[in-house]
């Protein structure tokens, strides 16, 4: 079974969700394709705790709550996001192209927008003795509800992690929280959360203190040089995120290392396929999020006129639109 739309969005960082906004606001049907769970590319997996204070019009934005802000102006939109998912290959066909996900599962469209950026954001591997005799090791948070009542051992000081523990706890799962180090990151508001969750017995937190081994029954530390069994039915992996580009790096679009050259309108050397975002050559080496809105404005813009020669490519004001 294929699904097709007007435009596949490859990637759901700022770029791919403000060129999907853009598409959709247009009237086109979209299908995001992302490889994480969640949305929001760097910004997201990388420093959701962060303030960022250089995009136009927010002062001092929490990264995260940026990320929110792109996903509901997508909502009403005919936008609809496939996450883990990482598009592989791409095929051109009568109507345009098609993109197979590593999956095996067959998207297709009449234009694509790349807005890959660093690259797939996968989970850091973990090495850790006795990892698959564990039952349960996880690198992605699960709805929490479907973990309440276990024994949680969440590892990790990035704020996934926090998050995890926190979200954990309150669904009452019996979390275990630990790090190599005394730390952890995260919003403060969380970290607030975390500590009166500490305090108030809900969940337990062995820092700094390393993790030695994974055991059939939980897990294997050392802290303060003792040794400490900790009994765990899930084990949450949470070490950050790095990214791969080499899911699409057979694409023939005649890559400039990790950037896809692209002319006006963010055309690649393929027409129908289109990029934006960090991706981008046009960017320079401006990695930067007010760069990746206006470069998926643009690209998103086009497409569209390419899916539709009918509509044209400048948009209008939105302003003009009394909704
Ligand atoms: C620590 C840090 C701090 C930063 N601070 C700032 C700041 O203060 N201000 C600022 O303007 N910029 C900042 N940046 C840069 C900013 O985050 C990037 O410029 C921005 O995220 C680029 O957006 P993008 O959508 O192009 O790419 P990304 O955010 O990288 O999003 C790309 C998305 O595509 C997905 N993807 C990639 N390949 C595939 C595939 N094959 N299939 C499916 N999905 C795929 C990835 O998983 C990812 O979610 C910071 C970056 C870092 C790392």
């Amino acid at each position: 079974m294929t699904e097709h739309a007007d435009i596949l969005v490859v990637g759901g960082g700022p770029a791919g969700l403000h060129a999907a906004f853009y598409a959709g606001w247009r009237g086109l049907r979209v299908l995001l394709l992302e490889a994480r769970l969640e949305l929001g590319g760097q910004a997201q997996a990388l420093y959701p705790d962060k303030a960022v204070y250089d995009v136009p019009g927010l002062p001092r934005q929490n990264a995260s709550a940026l990320v929110a802000a792109l996903v509901a102006q997508l909502s009403g939109l005919p936008v609809e996001v496939h996450s883990s998912t990482v598009a592989r290959h791409l095929r051109r066909t009568d109507q345009g192209w098609l993109i197979e996900a590593e999956d095996g599962r067959q998207f297709s469209a009449s234009a694509v927008i790349l807005a890959a950026g660093l690259g797939a954001l996968r989970p850091r591997e973990a090495r850790v003795p006795g990892l698959e005799a564990h039952p349960d090791v996880r690198t992605e948070l699960p709805e929490p509800a479907s973990l309440a009542g276990r024994q949680v051992l969440v590892v990790g000081g990035v704020p996934q992690a926090t998050r995890a523990a926190v979200e954990l706890a309150q669904a009452r799962a019996q979390v275990t929280l630990t790090h190599r180090r005394t730390g952890f990151r995260g919003a403060p508001a969380e970290l607030e959360v975390l500590e009166s969750l500490r305090q108030g017995g809900r969940l337990q937190v062995l820092a700094p203190a390393s993790l030695d081994a994974l055991t059939p029954q939980g897990a294997a530390l050392t802290m303060n040089g003792s040794a400490v069994q900790v009994p765990a039915e899930t084990v949450l992996l949470m070490g950050g995120y790095l990214p791969d580009l080499s899911p699409v790096l057979d694409w023939p679009l005649g890559w400039d290392g990790e950037y896809v050259p692209d002319g006006p309108g963010g055309q690649s050397a393929l027409s129908g396929v289109f990029v934006a975002g960090d991706v981008a050559r046009s960017g320079g080496d401006f990695k930067l999020i007010s760069v990746a809105f206006a470069q998926a404005a643009v690209a998103a813009n086009h497409a569209v006129h390419h899916v539709r020669p009918d509509l044209k490519v400048r948009p209008g004001h939105s302003s003009e639109k009394r909704l």
